[in-house]
């Protein structure tokens, strides 16, 4: 047993003790429990309790290829692309797999023990990056719960020998079905490429789905409305996302309300990754952000929720995979600059995206959940997000696994 003494509680007064049994699951939350012989005990000291982070885009394949001029990063999402293509070729299961525990210890170091990757599925990398992200999971299995998207970066149609190798990909272990129909060289084989997505998942006890929507200024891309569509008639409502979805930003009001609309009956998650704003391309001013109508999503109703997508590669040289850092990026892109608002980032870290990630995950702290929780050096999400504040232990299934200090010391 594990008993947490001394935190606080989001949306709850005073301070609690949390205590976790031996199953690794909570079994009571209340403000003063009294420790049990043998139970372990953590001094919360009045810090913040909250669930683990979830971060449901990344790509573990691709992590740390632009460090030490491995290769160069890019400021537009074509050349971005096609720099990936030499990496890609001379992929090994061996480095893949390196560079993804690399980052996976890194994400979990800062709380976030959920995580799903996207992996390239074309052919350049063939299933590679698969078998070298798939044998990461492995050996992590202990610290993270990673799902893994079988993604075509490239397409699937102007891709030759891609749709065979989705199909293994699946076959070969993975989670989720990924999509990218911006890819496709016609709107035909767009439309196309996301009726082969939903195929997959059907075959696969409909397996969730994360498309890559686009990441353009597309005013005619209809290929979102067109997976809401999808998603409804395949009654499929609540298990697909779609990233960054850009275009609809430039589409007009009408229109946009239109999909939107559709996207909330669809229950379609909406993964904006709002700190990738290079690869939208240098304009001359007013300079494009690359994000989607957040706070028109957020208010009309729908799941919208945030994630770091890529660390260090060809599409965007920076990235911790720290929650904390892309959450207060999504909080300056999206204007979120109240303490309710902040809630509302805050939100697409955690609660948003873990309905993304498993609809049917019970998730929080409270009885009979998985004891999957940070205890944050912050009184509360805004100081914790202002100040990406320290996360002395980080825990999982009830035991502590990792501990994150952010500190400097004043010389003089
Ligand atoms: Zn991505």
């Amino acid at each position: 047993m594990l008993l947490i003494k001394n935190v606080r509680l989001l949306d709850k007064a005073g301070a609690f003790d949390i205590l976790i049994d031996d199953d690794g699951r909570y079994k009571e939350i209340s403000p003063a429990i009294k420790a049990a012989e043998n139970c372990k005990t953590i001094d919360g000291g009045g810090m913040l309790a909250a669930p683990t982070f979830i971060n449901t885009h990344m790509h573990f394949d691709k992590v740390y290829t632009a460090i030490s001029g491995r290769q160069k990063s890019t400021e537009t999402l074509e050349d971005s692309i096609s720099i990936m293509h030499n990496f890609k070729r001379n992929y090994t299961i061996e480095d893949v797999k390196a560079r993804a525990v690399r980052a996976i210890k890194e994400c979990v170091m800062y709380g976030c023990t959920k995580i799903r990757t996207n992996v390239d599925i074309d052919n350049m990398a063939g299933l590679v990056g698969l078998q070298g992200v798939l044998a990461a999971k492995e050996e992590c299995k202990d610290i993270v719960d990673l799902q893994v998207a079988a993604f075509p970066q490239e397409g699937i149609y102007c891709n030759k020998g891609t749709e065979k190798l989705m199909w293994e990909a699946m076959e070969m272990g993975a989670d989720i079905v990924g999509g990218m129909p911006a890819a496709e060289w016609i709107d035909d084989d767009a439309r196309r490429h996301v009726d082969l997505v939903f195929e997959i998942s059907k075959k696969y006890n409909n397996a969730m789905i994360d498309m890559h929507m686009d990441q353009s200024k597309n005013m005619f891309d209809r290929s979102l409305e067109y997976t809401a569509y999808k998603t409804k008639e395949t009654g499929m409502e609540d298990r697909v996302a779609c990233g960054h979805c850009t275009s609809i930003t430039y589409q007009n009001q009408s229109h946009a309300i239109k999909v939107m609309k559709m996207l909330l009956e669809a229950k379609v998650h909406i993964c904006c990754n709002t700190q990738v704003l290079a690869i939208m391309g240098i304009d001359a001013e007013p300079r494009t952000r690359g994000i989607t109508r957040v706070r028109e999503m957020v208010s009309m109703g729908l799941n919208v929720i945030t994630a770091q997508d890529t660390i260090c590669d060809g599409f965007h040289l920076y990235g911790t995979g720290d929650p904390l850092d892309y959450g207060l990026i999504l909080a300056y892109s999206a204007q979120y600059n109240t303490p309710e608002t902040a809630r509302i980032a805050w939100d697409m870290l955690t609660d948003n995206s873990a309905k993304a990630f498993d609809p049917d995950m019970p998730y929080g702290i409270s009885p009979g959940n998985v004891a999957d929780l940070n205890i944050i050096d912050a009184p509360n999400v805004q100081e914790a997000l202002r100040t990406r504040a320290s996360r002395p232990f980080i825990i999982k299934s009830g035991k502590l696994i990792a501990s994150f200090e952010r500190k400097g010391n004043l010389i003089v």
